[in-house]
């Protein structure tokens, strides 16, 4: 399956799965992101010419081939990963469902179940997305959002908010969930939009990235006028 709009020669950058927050030696926060949507569009992006670094949280999932894979548990590490690597990016696609809050501070030895309840304190985690939007100059930046109503006004604001160059939105709910094989999506960008009709995620991940191969060759002439 091949992608008409090519990114032959361009460095995509891709973030997927979850993130584990450490607690104690033994014990984690995490999500339930399976990674799927990430390593499809790895994949697509490879098909369409571009050398793909894909920084994953835990997921067990098969690299795919020609994709250099950075396996990452944190936020944190996720950030410094990608911090790495953004130097010598295009285009940074951020599909991580990376966890917002951490525990304020990871105990040394397994916690004791002393009380019969527990509280932990927990800190906000850097956005990974945002901070790769802010870098002057900087890649293309693609985000994911999934929002379970006024799909397109949420993603749109997000888009701002975030100063992205584009972003993939998709609905959760009842029966849109996360780990799903099949998915739709609304692509959003400064002055423009276009709705990926529901399919298999690989398929919809070359739709994906022929959107993308469009926005960024317009971007960059633009920029390459001003
Ligand atoms: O704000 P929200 O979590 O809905 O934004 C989702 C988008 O931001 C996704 O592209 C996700 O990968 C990215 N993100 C990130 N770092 C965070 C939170 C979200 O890169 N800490």
């Amino acid at each position: 399956m091949g992608s008409a709009e090519s990114l032959a020669g361009l460095r995509v950058l891709i973030t997927a799965g979850p993130t584990r927050e450490a607690i104690d030696p033994v014990r984690y926060i995490s999500n339930r992101s399976s990674g799927k949507m990430g390593f499809a569009v790895a994949r697509a992006a490879r098909d369409a010419g571009a050398r793909v670094t894909l920084v994953a949280g835990p997921v067990n999932r098969r690299t795919p081939k020609d994709v250099w894979r950075v396996n990452v548990e944190s936020a944190e590490e996720m950030l410094t990963s990608v911090s790495e690597y953004v130097p010598e990016t295009d285009i940074f696609v951020a599909t991580a469902a990376v966890a917002d809050f951490r525990p304020r501070q990871v105990a040394d030895q397994k916690l004791k179940k002393n009380g019969e309840t527990l509280t932990l304190k927990m800190v906000r985690n850097p956005d990974i997305l945002a901070t790769v939007a802010a870098i002057a100059d900087g890649p293309f930046t693609v985000g994911f959002a999934a929002e379970t109503e006024n799909l397109a006004r949420n993603a749109r604001e997000k888009l701002i908010s975030k100063n992205l160059d584009m972003i993939a939105a998709n609905k959760v709910g009842r029966d849109e969930a996360f780990d799903k094989d099949r998915n739709a999506l609304l692509v959003i960008w400064n002055d423009g939009e276009q709705q990926l009709p529901k399919q298999g995620k690989l398929e919809l991940a070359h739709a994906l990235i022929n959107c993308v191969a469009r926005r960024y060759r317009e971007s960059r002439a633009t920029r390459a006028r001003v």
